[in-house]
């Protein structure tokens, strides 16, 4: 079993004002003492970047974003460009969160367009797949993220990771079985592989969907699961960094 580096990546989504940038600080302070081999990022509103990345000063804590406009400039009301993003501190973007690619009708073209406009910005990016519940027990999970795969992911795997996602476990409570996962981090492992040659094996696999400090451990320990992306729990620092310290 490959021992990859951990990634735990916090959305906050359209939660936090400048009153949340505490937690913040506490998430700072903690990543200062983890181990080398785990990165700890957290994506707050874009309002609040530019601050974060102030409180979080010059520690390991990564600060991100939750998505990114494709074109670098230009007239594109209300939205933000990923060279924007890096000047107010951002390092790592979500791109593809299934609350986009459904509320916004972002299409996998979409998707791939912003994740190479991220990596040539020179950040990291999540890149976001998973199937709904008709697709599942319809028996199409893993069509639908081959799918999503080939149409998203950029050319280059450097700056990659991968977040599988069922759409059915966001803010559900309901997480799929570690086997369950295991299977479709496998699958997903293959595909990386067979597109990025050895590149593939080092992309980061992670998973999302209700994970919370007591099921993070029996999540992290399943074969090609690298990390989490985290939502409601990643709001506050003390479950956020439970979850990290499983990993
Ligand atoms: C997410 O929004 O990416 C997510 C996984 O949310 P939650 O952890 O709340 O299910």
């Amino acid at each position: 079993m490959a021992h990859r580096p951990r990634l735990i990546v916090g959305n906050w989504k359209m939660n936090g004002t400048a009153a949340a940038l505490g937690e913040i600080e506490a998430m700072a302070a903690a990543a200062a003492a983890l181990p080398g081999d785990v990165t700890v990022a957290v994506c707050p509103p874009a309002t609040l970047l530019d601050r974060a990345r102030r409180v979080a000063g010059d520690g390991p804590l990564v600060v991100g974003a939750q998505d990114v406009h494709a074109e670098p400039d230009g007239a594109f009301t209300g939205s933000v460009s990923a060279t924007m993003l890096h000047d107010a501190g951002a390092r790592l973007v979500i791109v593809g969160h299934s609350e986009r690619r459904a509320d916004c009708h972002e299409t996998d073209a979409d998707v791939r367009a912003k994740a190479e406009a991220v990596l040539a910005a020179g950040m990291r990016v999540v890149v976001c797949v998973g199937e709904t519940a008709a697709e599942r027990d319809a028996d199409n999970a893993l069509a639908i993220i081959a799918g999503q795969l080939d149409g998203s992911l950029p050319a280059s795997a450097t700056g990659l990771a991968v977040a599988y996602e069922p759409v059915w476990a966001i803010g559900t409570g309901l997480t799929p079985t570690p086997a369950q996962v295991g299977g479709i981090h496998a699958a997903i492992r293959t595909n990386l592989v067979a597109r990025y040659s050895e590149a593939g094996e080092a992309v980061p696999i992670l998973y999302g969907g209700s994970v919370k400090p007591a099921n993070a451990a029996e999540l992290l320990a399943v074969d090609n699961v690298d990390g989490a992306l985290v939502g409601g729990a990643s709001l506050t620092a003390a479950d956020f960094l439970a979850i990290v310290r499983a990993a």
